[in-house]
């Protein structure tokens, strides 16, 4: 088995809430409780979506808070050729296809809807008639995928039925969020994702896509989502405040006590420290079957570290 590689992976469409600090928090706290190494990646695939500086912002943010990576940030916009490069094996290979369709030609033709999107209906999935290509797509098949959240248990979602053949590369040119995170997290060697649970839904595509790629499984740990007043998950689309960086040690115990973690401390280094003994205490307990019911994290590796 590999050793840890965990990620923190934010995209820069605005600084780090208290939302985003709690995913922060859980990805680093769960590296350091397994002796493992702690990377981050900026997600600006789609950067017409990313103010300029943002990302400068959440690294600073992050580094008030004590997190800092453990190899320099990787950007997800400097990273295109690997992305076109794994979208040219998976065509080669017969797993992705073409796709001509507009918008309204999806709409006039698709029979589901999913969290408001259309479920694309295959339409092109044996070619687009004569019709140029505007996007490329995962060519799905009706197998479940299974895997095992650490903290939800286990998961399977039929893909195709869900979701349907999703996009790869769309039309506009960008590559999808779901082909950068797969090629980037195979790339960077890591083998743990914790992130914010409204991500789970998002896995059994990665795992589907890692599979047709040829590339290793990873481990999941979806976090509790921080609410915003509308009872939404707390976004900027919902006001959420960036993180106050005039009392770091504080934004870190708030984020902790989400994460069930009651920890002392002042000054960030303390807080870390606390949280690291208190993360430990959570998988060693789950192993011995005295795991909290809110939040409780089997250890990857099957032994406590
Ligand atoms: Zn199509």
């Amino acid at each position: 088995m590999p050793r840890y590689v965990g990620r923190f992976a934010p995209s820069p469409t605005g600084p780090l809430h208290a939302g985003s600090l709690v995913a922060a928090l859980a990805s680093w706290l769960d590296a350091r409780a397994h002796n493992g190494r702690w990377l981050v990646r900026i997600e600006d695939v789609d950067l017409p979506r990313c103010p300029a500086g943002t990302d400068a912002l959440i690294l600073e943010q992050l580094a008030r808070c004590g997190l800092v990576p453990d190899a320099p940030p990787q950007w997800q916009s400097r990273r295109g050729a690997l992305y076109a490069a794994a979208l040219a094996q998976l065509v080669e290979q017969g797993h992705a296809y073409g796709c001509a369709c507009t918008r309204a030609q999806i709409a006039a033709h698709a029979v589901r809807s999913r969290h408001g999107e259309l479920v694309y209906p295959g339409t092109c999935r044996s070619g687009t008639g004569g019709r140029p290509v505007r996007a490329w797509r995962l060519r799905t098949d009706s197998a479940p995928v299974a895997w095992f959240d650490r903290r939800l248990g286990p998961q399977s979602q039929d893909v195709q039925q869900a979701v349907g053949d999703f996009v790869l590369r769309r039309a506009d040119g960008i590559d999808a969020y779901q082909l950068a995170v797969v090629v980037d997290d195979a790339e960077q060697g890591i083998t743990d994702v914790v992130r914010g649970a409204d991500l789970t839904d998002n896995t059994p595509r990665q795992i589907l896509l890692q599979r047709r790629l040829g590339l290793p499984t990873l481990r999941y740990l979806h976090t509790p989502l921080v609410l915003g007043l509308d009872g939404e998950k707390l976004s900027k689309q919902n006001g959420a405040a960036a993180i106050e960086l005039a009392d770091p040690g504080a934004a870190l115990r708030a984020a902790a006590s989400h994460l069930g973690l009651r920890l002392e401390g002042r000054i960030p280094a303390e807080v870390l420290a606390a949280g690291v003994k208190a993360w430990r205490g959570m998988i060693a307990a789950f192993g011995e079957g005295r795991h909290p019911p809110a939040f409780s994290i089997p250890d990857p590796t099957g032994s406590t570290p």
